[in-house]
């Protein structure tokens, strides 16, 4: 028996992701070394388009959430992709070293890229700490939180009695009655079987 609920019990926090052409919510964010320019491990997955702008660019920041947070900018940084969205429309953003940062946060981290390492679903992005800033005080959600409240967090806004489709891998949310025969998920990549109609 693999009962995976307890990975939910690791105390991952919540954080957006940002680098330069995109984003994304992550969660498997760590400290893997101290000093004055700690190392912080991230893990992206490879399916999402953020992985590809994050083999190209040298930096990202990594805004820490709060259990306050807006939940819209879980679900347009965690369900959407900048293949077919612009995450950063209608987003209260500070520049800092020219990264977006997002200002509804507890604050920032922004680290170098010195090492990548792959594995089947995700990339391990091994960052430099160079930039960082406390925003507000405030609870930092976890992933453990994020679970237990996700349906409230992340309502999705149609109007009521309105079909959307799910994808059951990435939660990616497609508002339309009909899903096109040769649809593909714009985050994750999965066909359209893999989607749920709602
Ligand atoms: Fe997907």
């Amino acid at each position: 028996m693999k009962n995976k609920k307890i990975t939910r019990s690791i105390t991952q926090g919540m954080y957006i992701l940002t680098t330069n052409g995109g984003g994304c919510v992550v969660d498997a964010v760590s400290q893997i070394s101290s000093g004055d320019n700690p190392l912080i491990a991230v893990a992206v997955m490879k399916n999402n388009f953020t992985n590809s702008l994050l083999h190209e660019n040298k930096l990202f920041a990594l805004s820490v959430l709060s259990e306050n947070v807006d939940g819209n900018l879980i679900s347009t940084f965690g369900l959407k992709s900048m293949r077919d969205t612009d995450k950063f429309l209608n987003v209260d953003i500070l520049e800092v070293m020219n990264m977006k940062v997002i200002k509804d946060s507890i604050g920032y981290m922004i680290c170098e890229i010195v090492e990548m390492i792959e594995n089947d679903t995700h990339t391990l992005f091994i960052g430099k700490l160079i930039e960082a800033d406390v925003l507000k005080e405030d609870t930092p959600m976890s992933y453990g939180y994020y679970q237990e409240h996700k349906d409230d967090l992340i309502k999705v806004q149609t109007e009521n009695g309105k079909t959307y489709w799910v994808c059951k891998i990435c939660g990616y949310i497609y508002t339309e009655e009909e899903l096109p025969e040769d649809f593909i998920c714009p985050k994750c990549g999965v066909d359209k079987s893999l989607f749920e109609r709602k």
